[in-house]
């Protein structure tokens, strides 16, 4: 499985290599601890785990190829 920070809505192309979930979260979470800014603290909330836990069943789907988004339901209407 790879992630790479893009899929999960930063602007920075590190790539994240793991077999499972946990191995690819715990390289996030590294990444994001040295990268980002993130504090600990922050990083054990669940909210972020579980948004980028979403992220990646979507980035990592098999056989799912990489596709443009829909962005139809992201709520931006243009003026
Ligand atoms: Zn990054």
């Amino acid at each position: 499985m790879t992630i790479t920070c893009a899929d999960m809505g930063y602007t920075c192309g590190f790539e994240i290599v793991g077999e499972s979930m946990d191995q690819i979260l715990s390289g996030v979470k590294y990444h994001s601890l040295e990268f980002h800014g993130y504090s600990e603290e922050e990083l054990s909330t669940s909210d972020v785990l579980e948004a980028w836990k979403g992220a990646i069943r979507q980035a990592s789907r098999p056989g799912a190829t990489r596709t443009p988004r829909d962005e139809s339901d992201r709520g931006i209407t243009p003026h």
